[in-house]
């Protein structure tokens, strides 16, 4: 394959011979495509890493036709398809995901859970591991909450997505769930990527409110490179300048990733709404835009919550967005996953 280095000039013999010996390195032929050596015609094998190992290298002012990096979406390359229990992301199949900011109690998890099964969501959201901007909040139940996730999960069928934010903790969340949360907080964590990178379950990694498109593609390249392929992105809202909402949600981004990624892509209408009656319209628009699924607060006492309250939208409110999500999907061919018990009212003794 053949890439083209655009290189500082003039560049001194020994910069010269620097990068030369460098290309050579990674196993290319070099060719000076033009008398003032501005550019270098690599030919070679070519690599996912040589794209960030040629751009480290102080010579080199851009890297053009790199080889594929291993999220990108090479041409014809079709989606990925991540399973999560019955829910699946990309290929036209989109799920729905629901539940409470935080696990509290377990009974009201499991309300929690019926409901959202109800709706016709297919994972359980709620964390255990809750990354807060204060020392003094609220931090989650931790291990404790772990537990009561998995009591949802034998109650109600649905499956389980926590966040963990300590790669100390990897092991211990892996157990019980079925797919990891990493958080905006925790996007740029190279070590927590890494290790969840080393496991072989799903990973939804979410945005960086302050990250850009590469960053946030490239810290699921650190995933992709442990050789975890099932990531799934998901956009939950950058940091604006104003207060009305919480957050920015960058529907531009979300087509975008569309086209530039075959990983899937899941909307956070919740935390980038912040109060619970934008959610709905947050959610069409991820979908119009073209996300594979939508990860939404919910809960039917937003006053006894102890995190993200104000954004928690009812469960009336979640069946509305369901019935949204498989409206707008149908319009393009594509569909929503339903759960095996979808619209049933399971009582909490007949649950399977
Ligand atoms: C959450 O999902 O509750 C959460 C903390 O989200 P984020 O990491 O996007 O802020
Ligand atoms: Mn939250």
């Amino acid at each position: 394959m053949a890439m083209l280095l655009r290189l500082r000039t003039p560049l001194s013999s020994s910069e010269s011979h620097s990068i030369l010996g460098f290309c050579k390195e990674l196993g290319y032929r070099t060719r000076y495509t033009d008398e003032t050596r501005r550019l270098l015609e690599l030919t070679g094998p070519g690599h996912p890493s040589h794209r960030s190992r040629l751009e480290d290298h102080v010579c080199v002012l851009e890297v053009l036709d790199a080889p594929p990096e291993l999220h990108e979406r090479s041409a014809g390359r079709a989606d990925t398809v991540v399973a999560v229990g019955e829910a699946r992301f990309g290929g036209g199949k989109a799920s729905l995901i629901a539940g409470p900011c935080a696990v509290e109690d377990g009974e009201r998890l499991v309300e929690i859970a019926h409901a959202a099964r109800g709706a016709g969501a297919t994972v359980l959201r709620g964390g255990a591991f809750k990354p807060r901007t204060s020392p003094w909040s609220f931090q989650g139940l931790g291990a404790d909450g772990l537990a009561l996730l998995e009591r949802a999960r034998v109650e109600t069928g649905l499956a389980i997505v926590s966040e963990v934010l300590d790669p100390r903790d990897v092991e211990a969340v892996h157990d019980t769930v079925d797919m990891f949360q990493i958080g905006s907080r925790s996007m740029s964590s190279s070590p927590l990527l890494k290790e969840v990178g080393k496991t072989r379950k799903p990973v939804l990694l979410k945005r960086g409110f302050a990250a850009t498109v590469r960053e946030f593609l490239l810290a699921a390249e650190y995933v992709l490179a442990g050789g975890n392929e099932q990531v799934v992105l998901c956009e939950r809202g950058i940091r604006g300048f104003d207060t009305v909402t919480r957050n920015v949600l960058d529907v531009g981004t979300v087509a975008y990733l569309k086209r530039a990624t075959h990983l899937p892509v899941v909307v956070d209408p919740s935390h980038a709404a912040g109060r619970s009656e934008l959610v709905r319209p947050l959610a069409r628009a991820g979908l119009a835009a073209g996300a594979d699924g939508l990860i939404v607060e919910v809960h039917p006492h937003p006053e006894e919550v102890r995190s993200d309250g104000e954004q928690a939208v009812s469960f009336q409110e979640l069946g509305r967005i369901a019935a949204d999500a498989r409206a707008l999907l149908a319009l393009e061919g594509r569909e929503l996953v339903s759960g095996r018990l979808e619209g049933a009212a399971v009582p909490p003794e007949t649950a399977t």
